[in-house]
């Protein structure tokens, strides 16, 4: 397991990268990878940026794919379970995961000028919320950190 200060892959810039990924993921543990699924996972990939569940519905739907939004959120939160996804309450929106192999908490750095968001995964921040959990007697399901703030492209073009 490695420690990221930042993640030197991004799926997002290789959805066909990631997409064979999780092809190969699915095929080997035998948990169905439906078209549905799939489709969702691949326009949540080439998105590029967190998106909400109704553009993913719009795109669906401009790829001739008429999906109810309980199915799609059905989907989402398979996804989310498989590790392949993240979901941001904070913008409420859906992200691919950077390292959907290596389970692991992840903060989030959302900019909030151009929407942008970074996945880090550090260990140490993830030990510090294990420990305050514990000591609180709470059990974590997710432990996912959203940090809002302004990105280091938006900070150079003085944008924010
Ligand atoms: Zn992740
Ligand atoms: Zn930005």
């Amino acid at each position: 397991m490695s420690v990221f200060a930042h993640h030197t892959h991004d799926f997002a810039s290789d959805p066909d990268t990631a997409l064979a990924a999780a092809d190969a993921f699915f095929q080997k543990t035998g948990v169905r990878f439906t078209p549905l699924r799939r489709r969702v996972f691949e326009i949540i990939l080439r998105a590029g940026k967190p998106i909400g569940a109704y553009d993913i519905l719009e795109r669906l739907r401009d790829h001739g794919k008429i999906a109810a939004p309980i199915s799609v959120y059905r989907v989402l939160d398979f996804l989310i379970e498989q590790r392949f996804v993240h979901r941001l309450a904070t913008i409420n929106a859906y992200m691919a995961c950077v390292t959907p192999e290596d389970p692991h908490a992840a903060q989030f750095l959302i900019c909030q000028s151009c929407g942008s968001v970074t996945e880090i995964s550090d260990q140490a921040v993830d030990k510090a919320i294990a420990e305050g959990a514990r000591t609180a007697g709470f059990r974590v399901s997710y432990p996912l950190v959203e940090i809002m703030g302004v990105c280091a492209d938006c900070a150079r073009d003085g944008k924010a």
